[in-house]
């Protein structure tokens, strides 16, 4: 069976038609992981042809809110579709995401309440799995034949944050979450079949703000050229480039992105993604 990668969402913080918050649902059979759940991200979910309540696991790459907004609806959706009594997996860096979802149902406690009331149904609350995060790749959670393996990235002053590898009979897909380009994810997508990373257009980004201070937000953010540098060292199967910065609002400026990425060396196959854009392998 084929292992299928979606991008639920391709946005970053500012609120752009058509592109959800962040988010990648990575499918293997049975096993359905979502990483990050920015805005809208349950309802991507559903249009990508799978349901929160069918997710094995949600994982957590850093707790900037473009990246943990939806996470409370994906819970909900979970549970109050689910048969059993059981719900979701999440898994995270321990420190401020583990914290996040430690308290994020508290200001849910009087709904909770008043929904266990009527419908009978007990409220299990989620399963929380916190792991240290580390420079050299770890293995945070397994099931039958698949493997999610995390390290760190460098997106600093937000710490810790990390990389996801999943792998599965298929292959590995990479998943890059929010980083400036680094060894430690070069070395993680190294031949793998495909990498969903982040991207910045410094210029673009700079010139749309109006702002020269904004020039700093590249800092801990993978500029165009030199990631191009980086995949065409890595070599993935597909390039997928998500969480774009500034959001393209037409064709020309989405292509601006490719011939970045080819400027800086890159020449393997590179999708410009929309949100539900999908790769098998
Ligand atoms: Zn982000
Ligand atoms: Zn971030």
């Amino acid at each position: 069976m084929p292992t299928r990668v979606t991008i639920t969402g391709t946005g970053s913080p500012p609120v752009v038609p058509h592109r959800a918050g962040a988010g990648v649902l990575v499918e293997h059979g049975d096993t359905v992981l979502q990483f990050d759940a920015g805005r809208a991200t349950a309802l991507r979910i559903a249009e990508a042809g799978s349901h929160p309540a069918r997710l094995s696991g949600l994982f957590l790459t850093h707790h900037h809110s473009d990246h943990i907004t939806g996470v409370v609806d994906v819970i909900f959706s979970a549970w109050l579709n689910r048969p059993d009594s059981v719900n979701l997996t999440c898994v995270a860096p321990n420190g401020p995401c583990i914290r996040f979802l430690n308290r994020m149902l508290e200001p849910y406690d009087e709904d909770l309440a008043v929904r266990v009331h009527h419908s009978g149904r007990a409220y299990p609350a989620p399963v929380i799995i916190g792991f240290d995060a580390t420079a050299a790749p770890t293995a945070v959670w397994e099931r039958d034949d698949v493997r999610v393996l995390s390290r760190t990235v460098h997106h600093h002053p937000v710490d810790p944050a990390v990389a996801y590898r999943v792998e599965t009979p298929d292959g590995a897909v990479v998943i890059s979450g929010d980083t400036r380009v680094c060894d430690e994810v070069e070395d993680f997508a190294r031949g793998c079949d495909v990498l969903v990373h982040e991207v910045f257009r410094v210029d673009a980004f700079v010139e749309r703000s109006n702002d020269p201070t904004a020039r700093t937000i590249g800092d801990y953010h993978s500029d165009t050229f030199a990631l191009g540098a980086m995949a065409k060292r890595a070599d993935p199967g597909v390039l997928m480039l998500t969480h774009l910065v500034p959001a393209p609002r037409n064709l020309d400026e989405k292509r601006q992105f490719e011939a970045e990425i080819r400027q800086g060396g890159y020449e393997g196959q590179l999708i410009v993604c929309d949100d539900l854009d999908a790769m098998e392998f």
